[in-house]
C-alpha cells in the first residue's frame, strides 16, 4: 500500500464508503492518516459503575447482562440494555437504533462512553459509545479519543476505527521527508510517532510533541514551496547603486503636498537599501490612502535620474490609467517620458510605445500585465514596482524583475496582512510600513444595516448628490466568471436608472465591459459626471475620487473583511464627510459578527487579524483562488514561534539546495511538488 493509493486499498473501504469519505475531502490513503483532529476528549479515566456522575460524560467498563429490552412508544423505538461491573448495574439506552438488540455477546467486556441522566429515580446513559474491550487497542475510551471532522454516515467510531487501521497498515513504515539535520536542529519527533500520537496520544506530552512536529512541517513544506517559487530569489544579491539620491528634492519639490512623516520613514528604508548597494526586495504595507503612490513616484525618479528606466505595473486598466495621469502630470514637469502600456492599445500605438521602451526614450513605464509580455523590451530597467500586488501571482512578480537586470523591486499593497500571514507570504520581503494617513483625513462613518433600510439610504443618497456629491454602490461577485451575477449588477443598475435614481446620472462597472469604454466611465466619473456608480469589485483596487462619498455595499456578508476595508477606502480621500453602509440580511453570527467588526474599527490590521480569526486563511483574500493550501494542522494565530522557526529551516534549506538536487532531498521535493498551485497563487 502507497500513501497515495486510494482509499479503496484498505480493508474496510469500499466504493460506498469511499464515497462518503471524499466528502471529508479524503481520497488517499495520506488524506487519511492526516485527516487529523478538530478536537480531544480525554477519557483516560474509567470509573466504576457505581461512581458514575449524573450529567456528566462518563467512561465505564461492563458486561451485558441478557438481551437488551425492545420498547416502542408512538414512533420511538428504544433498546435498553443492562450493564453491570462489581460494584453495580446501570442501563444504556439506544433510540431508533433496533440493531443495538443484537450488539452484545454474554459475557464480553464492553468500554462504554456516554452521558448519565437521571430518569425517575434510575440512571440511564444515553446512547453511549461502545466497543469490545482488547488488551492494547481500544480507541473509544480508557485514553485520550480523538473527535475528527465527520460527516454523515461516516461517525466517529467508524472514522477512529478507519485511521487506526490504516495507521496500523504503515507498520511505522513511513518515510520521514524532513531531512534529518532539521528534526534534529528543531527537535522534531519522527513522523510515525507524530501521526501516532496526533490521532491517539498516550498523554499529553507526547499530544504536544506530535502536534510541534506537524505544525512545524506543514509550514515548512508552505514556506519551502513558496521560496522555491520566488525565482528571484537569491541571497545578498547585488544590486544597482544609484550614487545621485539627492536628485529626489526636484520631485518633492513639484508635488503638492508634503510627504508624511510616515511616508519619510519609509523613504528612508528603501534608500538606505539602495546605498548598501543591495538589490532591494521591499514590501510596502499601507492602508488605502496612506499615499503609496507619492513613495512610488519618488522611487521611479531617483532610478530615471540615475539613467535607469522605472516600470509601475498595476491589476487594472483603470488603475493604471489613474496612475499614468498623475505620473506623466508630474514627470512631465520635469522632461521625462512615461508611456502607458496596456493590453487594449491599437496595434500601431502599441508598436510606437513598446519601441520607445526598447530604445529607452520612455524612461517611465506604467501598465498592466501586458508590461511583462515576451515582446516587451526595456532598454534598461532598473526598478520595478507593482502596486496592489496582492493581485499578481509570484511568478508574475518575477518576470517584471527578469526583463532587467538585477533591478530593485518594490511592491506596494494596501491589503493589511496579518502579521502571520505575511511572514509566510512574503518572507523573502523586507517589510515597510506607512502607518498614518496624511493629515485632514476624516473618520469614515460605517453603519451596518438590513435591506429593510434601502428607503432611507436611496433618500441619503439623494441628498449627498444635490449636495455635489458622489456615490458608489457595489454588488458583490460570486466568481470571476459568472455571467448571471454581472447580470445582477446590470439588472440593479437598470432598476436604480430608471425607478430609483431617474433624475441621476447612474453608470454601471463590471469586469465584462471592454477596458475602453470602462475608462470612459471612470474618467466621467472622475470628472463628476456621473453621479453614481455601481459596481463590482473591479473598483475595489487603487481607484481616487476625492468628492465620493458614499460607499454603499450590498450583500455585505458576500466580502473578506479586508476587502470591505478596502472598498470602504474608496470613500473618505476629500474633505467631505464621507460614510459606508453595508447592507446585509444574513442571519448567520459571523457575518453579524463581522459587519459590526467593520463599524467598530478602521484600523486595516485590525480588521485583517479579525478576519484571518473569523474565516481562517483559505478565504482570507475573499476568494479561495489565491493558490495556498488550506492548513491542516497549523493555526496561523497560536502557531506564530513555530512558524519562526519552520521559516528559518526553509530559508537554511534553499540556501544549502536551492534546486533540491541533493539526494537526500529527494523526498521533500516529492511532498513539495503538488503542494501549491504555483499559477493561482495572487500574493
Ligand atoms: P494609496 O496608498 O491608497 O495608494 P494614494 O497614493 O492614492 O493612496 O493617496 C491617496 C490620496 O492622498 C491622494 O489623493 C494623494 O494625492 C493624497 N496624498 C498622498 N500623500 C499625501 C500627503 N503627504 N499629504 C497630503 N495628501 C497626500
Ligand atoms: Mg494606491
Amino acid at each position: 500500500m502507497f500513501l497515495e493509493s486510494p482509499v479503496t486499498e484498505i480493508k474496510s473501504i469500499g466504493e460506498e464508503r469511499s464515497r462518503k469519505l471524499s466528502k471529508l475531502g479524503i481520497f488517499t490513503v495520506k488524506d487519511l492518516i492526516e485527516h487529523f483532529p478538530r478536537d480531544y476528549e480525554d477519557r483516560s479515566q474509567i470509573r466504576n459503575i457505581s461512581d458514575i456522575q449524573i450529567n456528566e460524560e462518563n467512561t465505564f467498563i461492563g458486561k451485558v447482562k441478557g438481551v437488551p429490552d425492545d420498547i416502542r412508544v408512538k414512533n420511538l423505538r428504544m433498546i435498553k440494555a443492562k450493564i453491570e461491573d462489581s460494584t453495580g448495574k446501570v442501563t444504556a439506552v439506544w433510540y431508533n437504533q433496533p440493531y443495538m438488540k443484537k450488539a452484545f455477546k454474554e459475557g464480553v467486556d464492553y468500554i462504554f462512553t456516554g452521558k448519565a441522566v437521571k430518569k425517575y429515580s434510575r440512571i440511564e446513559i444515553q446512547s453511549p459509545e461502545f466497543e469490545v474491550v482488547s488488551e492494547n487497542d481500544t480507541l473509544s475510551g480508557g485514553r485520550i479519543v480523538p473527535v475528527y471532522p465527520a460527516t454523515s454516515g461516516i461517525s466517529q467510531k467508524i472514522l477512529r476505527g478507519l485511521i487506526k487501521d490504516t495507521i496500523d497498515a504503515t507498520g511505522n513504515q513511513l518515510c520521514d521527508f524532513m531531512p534529518l539535520w532539521v528534526r534534529k536542529q528543531y527537535k522534531l519527533c519522527d513522523r510515525n510517532f507524530a501521526i501516532q500520537n496526533i490521532h491517539f496520544p498516550e498523554n499529553n506530552d507526547s499530544f504536544f510533541i506530535a502536534r510541534r512536529r506537524l505544525v512545524f512541517e506543514e509550514l515548512f513544506i508552505l514556506q519551502t514551496a513558496l521560496l522555491r517559487m520566488k525565482t528571484a530569489f537569491k541571497e545578498n544579491k547585488k544590486g544597482i547603486v544609484f550614487e545621485n539620491t539627492k536628485c529626489i528634492n526636484d520631485v518633492l519639490d513639484i508635488l503638492p503636498f508634503n510627504l508624511t512623516d510616515a511616508q519619510n520613514k519609509v523613504l528612508g528604508e528603501i534608500m538606505s537599501d539602495i546605498k548598501e548597494g543591495k538589490a532591494m526586495n521591499r514590501l510596502v504595507q499601507g492602508d488605502v490612502g496612506s499615499g503609496k503612490t507619492a513613495v512610488a513616484l519618488v522611487v521611479a525618479y531617483m532610478a530615471i535620474k540615475n539613467g535607469f528606466q522605472s516600470a509601475l505595473m498595476v491589476p487594472t486598466e483603470v488603475l493604471a490609467g489613474q496612475h499614468y495621469e498623475f505620473f506623466s502630470e508630474m514627470f512631465g514637469k520635469l522632461g521625462i517620458e512615461t508611456v502607458l502600456l496596456t493590453g487594449s492599445l491599437k496595434k500601431k500605438e502599441k508598436d510606437l510605445i513598446l519601441d520607445k521602451v526598447k530604445t529607452g526614450q520612455a524612461k517611465m513605464i506604467i501598465g498592466t500585465h501586458a508590461v511583462i509580455q515576451e515582446n516587451v523590451e526595456f532598454y534598461n530597467l532598473g526598478m520595478v514596482i507593482t502596486d496592489e500586488q496582492h493581485r499578481f501571482g509570484v511568478r508574475q512578480r518575477g518576470t517584471l524583475s527578469e526583463k532587467g537586470n538585477n533591478p530593485h523591486v518594490l511592491v506596494m499593497t494596501a491589503t493589511p496582512i496579518p502579521r502571520t500571514l505575511a511572514l509566510i507570504l512574503y518572507g523573502d520581503l523586507d517589510i515597510s510600513i506607512i502607518d498614518h494617513l496624511p493629515p485632514g483625513r476624516q473618520k469614515i462613518d460605517t453603519l451596518g444595516v438590513n435591506s429593510s433600510y434601502h428607503d432611507r439610504i436611496y433618500g441619503f443618497i439623494k441628498k449627498e448628490v444635490d449636495r455635489g456629491r458622489q456615490v458608489y454602490i457595489i454588488c458583490p461577485m460570486i466568481d470571476d466568471n459568472d455571467k448571471l451575477d454581472v447580470q445582477s449588477v446590470t439588472s440593479y443598475t437598470e432598476k436604480l436608472k430608471n425607478e430609483i435614481f431617474s433624475e441621476y446620472s447612474v453608470e454601471c462597472l463590471h469586469g465584462k465591459i471592454k477596458p475602453k469604454e470602462k475608462q470612459d466611465i471612470m474618467d466621467r466619473f472622475s470628472r463628476n459626471e456621473v453621479n453614481i456608480l455601481v459596481s463590482t469589485t473591479v473598483i475595489e483596487v487603487g481607484i481616487n475620487v476625492p468628492n465620493a462619498t458614499i460607499m454603499l455595499i450590498e450583500n455585505a456578508e458576500r466580502f473578506g473583511l479586508a476587502q470591505l476595508h478596502q472598498l470602504r477606502g474608496r470613500v473618505g480621500r476629500g474633505n467631505e464627510k464621507s460614510y459606508c453602509i453595508l447592507v446585509s440580511d444574513s442571519k448567520s453570527k459571523v457575518a453579524i459578527e463581522r459587519v459590526k467588526m467593520m463599524t467598530k474599527s478602521s484600523d486595516g490590521f485590525e480588521i485583517s487579524e479579525m478576519d484571518l480569526k473569523l474565516r481562517g486563511p483559505g478565504e482570507f483574500f475573499g476568494t479561495k483562488q489565491h493558490g495556498l493550501p488550506e492548513m491542516k494542522i497549523a493555526n496561523l494565530y497560536k502557531d506564530m514561534d513555530i512558524l519562526k522557526e519552520a521559516q528559518k529551516a526553509a530559508f537554511d534549506i534553499i540556501k544549502y539546495d536551492e534546486n533540491m538536487e541533493k539526494e537526500e532531498n529527494e523526498l521533500l521535493l516529492r511532498e513539495l511538488q503538488n503542494i501549491i498551485n504555483v499559477d493561482k497563487v495572487n500574493i
